[in-house]
C-alpha cells in the first residue's frame, strides 16, 4: 500500500537503546482526525467517553489486548492544529526500554486496525517533520534545520541550525524577497507609462533601493556563507613519519578544547580518526599511521578471509575520506634533516594523496631546536613551525587550519544553510548584480 497523507502514523521518536524516558508519537492525517481519544481509550482500557484534556499531562495506564499492564506513563494530547505536525496527535511517555516502547507500537497498531484508524502504520523516516512542512507549520529551510540540529556536532553548529529552525533564515530571505518584488512592480510599472520613466523611477529611488538590497543580500550571504562548513566540518590528514609527532599534535590540538565533539554523521569512530572542535569549526583528524597499522593488520588476517574482507572496507572507507580531505598536514621533526622524514612510509602514502587538496607542513618539536615558533615558506612549502609538547604555535596552526576553512569570527550568530541555498543566494547576487549596471 502506497503511504498517504492521510493515514495515521506511529513511530518510536526517542533513539534506540535504553533511556530514562521513551516517547512513542502517533499523528492522524486527515481521514482518522478525531480518532485520537478512541486511541488512548482503547490504549488505557478506559471507559467509553474517556478523554484527555489537551496539551494536559495526564498519568495513564497502558495495556495490552489482555488488559496486562505495558507501563505507567505520561499522555499528551495536542489538537490539531497546534501540533509539530499541524493534525491531531498523541504522544505517550513511558519508560526507555527497547522492548517496551516496541510492545508498546504494536499495540497502537493493533488496536488502529480493531477501531478502524484508517490505515495506521508506521512512520517512514523524516515523516513527521513532511507533514509539518506539508502542513506548512515547517518551511523547506526550517525543515532541513531539523535534521541539522539533531546531526549538530558542534554549539555553534546546534546555535545556527536554530537560527535556521526558528525561521531567522526564512524570514531574512523572505524580507529580500519582498523588497525585491516591490522594486520590481516599480520597474514594471514604469515599462507600462514610458514616458514618465525618469521622474518615476528617481522619485521612488529605484537605484538606492537597489543598492540596499544588494547590501542586505550580501549580509545575509556572510551570514550564511559558513553553513556547510559548520555542518560538514573540515577534514584534515596527519602524514609523516613514526615518531614525528602526529598523536601529540592531535592531543595539543584537542586539549586546547574543552569540548570533544562526537564525529561528524557519516564518519566513522575509529582508531585512525578523531574529531574536535575549532571556534565551533569540527575537524576530522585521521592519523595515516593508522590507516597503515590496519593495513598490515588485514594483511596479517588472511587466514580469516571474512575478517579481512572487513578490515579492507575500512581501509578503503578511510582512503575515501582521505581523498575528501580540505587540509592535508605533513609533519616533518624539526631536529631531522629534511629528508630524512621522507621514509618510504610517508611516500608511499604521499603519492596516494590528491594533489589538489591544500597542504601545510608542520615543522614539529621546535622546543628542542630553540626556534622560534612561526609560520615560513620553505621553497614550494607553507610550514608552520610549533612544538606539540609545549604547545608553542599551535594557535597559529589552529588560526591556520581556520584561514583554510575560510572561517572568521562573526559576532552574529550564523545560518546553517546548505550549498543550495548559497548557491541560490550567490544566483540572486550576480542577478542584482547585472541589473545595477542598467541602473
Ligand atoms: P607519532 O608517532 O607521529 O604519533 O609521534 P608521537 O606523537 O607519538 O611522538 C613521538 C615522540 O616524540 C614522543 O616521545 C613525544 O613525546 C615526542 N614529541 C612529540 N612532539 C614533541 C615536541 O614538540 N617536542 C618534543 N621535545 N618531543 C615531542
Amino acid at each position: 500500500m502506497k503511504p498517504s497523507f492521510r493515514d495515521a502514523i506511529v513511530a518510536i521518536a526517542t533513539p534506540p537503546g535504553r533511556g530514562g524516558i521513551g516517547i512513542v508519537r502517533v499523528s492522524f492525517g486527515a481521514a482518522t482526525s478525531g480518532q485520537s481519544n478512541a486511541l488512548i481509550a482503547a490504549l488505557c482500557a478506559a471507559p467509553a467517553g474517556f478523554t484527555l484534556a489537551p496539551r494536559h499531562a495526564t498519568l495513564v495506564a497502558l495495556r495490552d489486548a489482555n488488559g496486562a499492564l505495558i507501563d505507567r506513563g505520561i499522555a499528551l494530547y495536542f489538537p490539531a492544529p497546534h501540533s509539530y505536525t499541524g493534525e491531531d496527535a498523541l504522544e505517550l511517555q513511558v519508560h526507555g526500554g527497547p522492548v517496551v516502547l516496541r510492545m508498546l507500537v504494536a499495540r497502537c497498531m493493533a488496536l488502529g486496525a480493531a477501531l478502524n484508524v484508517a490505515h495506521l502504520r508506521l512512520a517512514e523516516p523524516g515523516e513527521f517533520t513532511r507533514r509539518a512542512f506539508e502542513n506548512d507549520k515547517l518551511d523547506l529551510a526550517q525543515a532541513e534545520a531539523v535534521a541539522d540540529l539533531i546531526e549538530a556536532s558542534t554549539e555553534a553548529a546546534a546555535r545556527s541550525a536554530q537560527a535556521s529552525l526558528s525561521g531567522a533564515f526564512s524570514g531574512a530571505v523572505h524580507e529580500l524577497v519582498d523588497a525585491l518584488i516591490g522594486l520590481r512592480t516599480l520597474v514594471e510599472a514604469t515599462l507600462d507609462f514610458p514616458e514618465e520613466e525618469i521622474d518615476f523611477l528617481e522619485q521612488s529611488d529605484a537605484r538606492g533601493r537597489l543598492l540596499r538590497l544588494r547590501e542586505k543580500l550580501a549580509v545575509l550571504f556572510e551570514r550564511a556563507r559558513h553553513g556547510p562548513l559548520l555542518r560538514d566540518g573540515l577534514k584534515v590528514v596527519l602524514i609523516g613519519a613514526p615518531n614525528v609527532g602526529k598523536s601529540s599534535l592531535l592531543n595539543a590540538l584537542a586539549e586546547a578544547e574543552v569540548a570533544i565533539v562526537t564525529p561528524i554523521a557519516g564518519t566513522t569512530r575509529d582508531k585512525v580518526s578523531e574529531t574536535i572542535a575549532i571556534e565551533g569549526v569540527a575537524l576530522t583528524i585521521i592519523d595515516t599511521a593508522g590507516i597503515r597499522d590496519l593495513e598490515q593488520r588485514a594483511g596479517l588476517s588472511d587466514t580469516d578471509a571474512d575478517a579481512a574482507t572487513v578490515e579492507r572496507i575500512g581501509i578503503a572507507r578511510t582512503w575515501d575520506e582521505v581523498a575528501r580531505a580540505d587540509v592535508i598536514l605533513h609533519l616533518r621533526d624539526a631536529t631531522a634533516a629534511a629528508d630524512r622524514s621522507d621514509s618510504e612510509d610517508y611516500r608511499a602514502i604521499a603519492a596516494r594523496l590528491p594533489a589538489h587538496i591544500a597542504r601545510r607542513t608542520v615543522v614539529n618539536k621546535i622546543d628542542l631546536t630553540g626556534e622560534a615558533a612561526r609560520k615560513a615558506r620553505d621553497k614550494e612549502d607553507e610550514c608552520i613551525y610549533l612544538s606539540a609538547k609545549t604547545g608553542d604555535g599551535i594557535a597559529l596552526l589552529r588560526a591556520e587550519l581556520l584561514d583554510i576553512a575560510g572561517w572568521q569570527p562573526t559576532a552574529e550568530t550564523g545560518f546553517l544553510a546548505r550549498e543550495r541555498h548559497l548557491a541560490a543566494l550567490r544566483a540572486a547576487a550576480a542577478h542584482l548584480g547585472s541589473a545595477a549596471t542598467h541602473a
